[in-house]
């Protein structure tokens, strides 16, 4: 069978905000598939802050994105065509699919999906996927939670931020989160128990933050680098630990912004500030998945899916990351779930 393909590639450097015109539409005959590959439609594409970094020239964890390339991302799709033994017709898998409607991939580099009925396919982007795996392990493993403990979270409304929130909350942290509106912050102290919220956009965060950690901050998960960093870094306890998850708030820059003032509280505060990437804890995801699917069969996990209709939309639903207008993980429906 022969298919037609459409794909979105780069065709410049984004310079500080992402344009829909640093991006190309493209259709393209398919060629066969070869021995050992398969050929998947796409069904969902996750669109993450770290899709900017990859536009950019300087290598990050992964190289960048080459110039005139499919855009990468990573995807669910389901398998169309096979020359795969591991893989049949039917199967759903998730891998760099990229910004286009089928892939051809060496069957190797895509994992299998187990869809359950209680849990929607869409989610092995987040509570199944990289984002529970993030949220789970950099809270758990380097943010260590006690009980009693502040934690203060940024991006807190976010994919990884919301999950974060409430893993703290069962492990017994009084926990404050940071969030662009005031319907993001209702929604963290309503339905999921953030115990106090500050809007940035529109709170001196210095202030609110004295008021909201009388007792300083022991764990700050990070999401978004920057301004909020500093303020945070100014009021950590002695011992206190710092997951560097993302800085996000950097990501569009031109040029380099200068590090946090506040950063002398590493030292005499004695505390650790730990950058980590989630692919190194893809060996433990099931660790993250049980603890996740646990709490959220028992009804006590809310999580959010934002879901942009057409692979058209790509570029535009990447910009919602930065406006801060996407209400949860952000995914792209690049073809129908049902086949
Ligand atoms: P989110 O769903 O949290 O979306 C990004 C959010 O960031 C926006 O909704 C916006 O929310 C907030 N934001 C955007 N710009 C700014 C800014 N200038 N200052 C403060 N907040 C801002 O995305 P994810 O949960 O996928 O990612 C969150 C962070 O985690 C990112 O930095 C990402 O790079 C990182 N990450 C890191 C991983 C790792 O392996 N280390 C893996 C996955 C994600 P608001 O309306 O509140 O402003």
């Amino acid at each position: 069978m022969s298919y037609i393909n459409k794909q979105w590639r780069l065709k410049h450097r984004p310079e500080g905000d992402l344009r829909i015109e640093d991006f190309e539409w493209v259709e393209t005959m398919m060629e066969p598939i070869c021995d050992g590959e398969v050929l998947v439609r796409h069904i969902y594409l996750s669109i993450d802050p770290t899709n900017r970094l990859w536009t950019g020239e300087k290598d990050s964890y992964l190289p960048p994105v080459g110039l005139g390339d499919v855009m990468r991302g990573v995807g669910i799709g389901v398998v169309e065509e096979s020359r795969c033994e591991k893989l049949k017709v039917g199967d759903y898998v998730q891998g760099q699919l990229g910004w286009q409607i089928y892939a051809v991939l060496d069957g190797r580099s895509l994992a299998k999906l187990d869809v359950t009925d209680d849990v929607p396919l869409a989610a092995h982007h987040g509570l199944l996927g990289s984002i529970g795996v993030t949220a789970y392990f950099g809270l758990m493993d380097i943010g260590q939670p006690k009980l009693g403990e502040t934690l203060l979270v940024s991006a807190a409304a976010g994919a990884v931020g919301s999950l974060v929130g409430q893993i703290g909350k069962r492990e017994g942290c009084r926990v404050i989160g940071l969030a662009g509106s005031d319907e993001k912050c209702r929604w963290l102290t309503e339905s999921l128990g953030f115990d106090g919220v500050i809007n940035y956009k529109t709170d001196n965060v210095i202030e609110k933050l004295k008021t909201l950690c009388p007792e300083g901050i022991d764990i700050y998960f990070d999401n978004v680098g920057g301004d909020i960093l500093d303020a945070a870094l100014g009021l950590i306890n002695v011992g206190a630990r710092i997951p560097l998850c993302g800085m996000i708030s950097t990501y569009n820059d031109r040029v380099p912004r200068p590090g946090p003032v506040n950063m002398i509280n590493i030292l005499v505060k004695r505390a650790k500030l730990q950058g980590f990437i989630v692919i190194d804890y893809f060996k433990r995801a099931k660790e993250a998945y049980d603890y996740l699917l646990t709490a959220y069969r028992e009804g006590a996990l809310d999580y959010r899916v934002d879901i942009v209709d057409g692979l058209e939309q790509a570029p535009d639903a990447l910009t919602m990351l930065f406006s801060g207008k996407n209400q949860g993980k952000l995914i792209v429906k690049v073809s129908s779930d049902g086949g």
